[in-house]
Order: structure tokens, then sequence, then C-alpha cells
């Protein structure tokens, strides 16, 4: 059977993101070999956001909140790796701290590029003493900062762990303080350890 009529048959032939059925095709989940347990079946909007970084419609990806739950791991690293590229809005970093993926498809989720990802001017997040930063560094902030939209400061000597970089601008991470997510520019973090 072919991968199409199979990823049809296992959707009942709606999109696996978003539930919508026009222009249904068949998506490869890289790295995939191209058999139905590596690929999605995805309708057009879904695969032209998913190309096109940048023209996320926020509103629509709010399906992941259901998608994330599939038993299909193709499609749990799909919803995983849009919810990340989402993740500066509040909604889609909580989605993904109750996300749960067994080892090997978390791995699979981190390999392997997301399509959306930047990838011609590979954008590098370098900190104040110019060390490379990388998702879930711990940094330490070397100075005081005023936290916008909150009413706190952010002190300095505060460590932030598990930092995500914020993937179209070199100069801001984002992490938790005060069990608050903040965006932190980065010439004011320096990498702890
Ligand atoms: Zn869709």
């Amino acid at each position: 059977m072919k991968v199409e009529s199979q990823l049809k048959e296992r959707s009942g032939t709606s999109c696996e993101l978003c539930g919508n059925n026009n222009g249904l095709s068949v998506f490869p989940v890289e790295p995939s070999d191209g058999t139905a347990d590596k690929c999605i079946l995805i309708c057009e909007n879904c695969s032209s956001q998913i190309n096109n970084p940048g023209t996320e419609d926020t509103n629509h990806w709010r399906c992941l909140n259901e998608s994330m739950w599939s038993e299909i791991p193709a499609v749990k690293v799909m919803a995983w790796r849009m919810l990340t590229r989402l993740r500066s809005h509040g909604w889609s970093q909580d989605l993904l701290d109750m996300m749960f993926m067994d080892d090997e498809t978390l791995a699979w989720a981190q390999s392997g590029k997301d399509d959306g990802a930047v990838t011609d001017d590979k954008i590098v997040h370098i900190d104040s003493n110019g060390s490379v930063l990388q998702n879930g560094d711990t940094v330490v902030l070397i100075k005081d900062l005023d936290v916008k939209g909150a009413t706190f400061t952010a002190k300095r000597g505060t460590s932030v762990r598990n930092i995500n970089l914020v993937w179209d601008n070199a100069g801001q991470i984002e992490g938790r303080v005060n069990g608050q997510q903040i965006v932190i520019l980065t010439k004011y973090v320096k990498k702890a350890g």
C-alpha cells in the first residue's frame, strides 16, 4: 500500500496536526526514511506555514494542544518542533512543559532540522564574554534587569536554567525568572560553568 493511502487510513483523511482536510499531502518528518512511520499527512495551510517561517498564524497552531497527545511518534515530533518554533508565546511554552515524549522520540524531535528553522543564515547566540549559547544552557545575569510587563527586577547574579534561544533573534534568549518566562538580552548574561 502506498504511504499516502496508509496515512489517509491512519488519519481518517484529515490533517494530523489540525484536523482539516484541504489539500492534504504527505510530509516527511526529517530525518525520514519515507515510510508511513516517518511521515505525517498535513493540510495545505499547515504545510505552507511550516515551510514559511515567520508566517505562522499562532491561533491556527492552537491545534497542537490536541495533536501533541497523538499516539503517533511522527505527529508528536512535528507538534514538538512547531511548539518549539512558537515558544516565545507563553501558551506554547506551557504546552511544551506538559508534553511527554520517550527518549527515542525526543531525540528524533531534536535531530534533523525543522524545515522551518533558520538554515540559510545560521543565527549564533553569544553571551557577554563571547561564548556561544545553546538551548538548555544555564546563564547568570551580569546586571539588574527591569522586566517588561512584570513587577520585579531580575537581580544581577541570578542563575537562569534551561534557557531557550530566540530562534530569529541572535540578541535574545528566554528563560524563567521568578517563575515567569522572560526575554533576556544575551549581552546581559554570561554562560555558567
Ligand atoms: Zn493542518
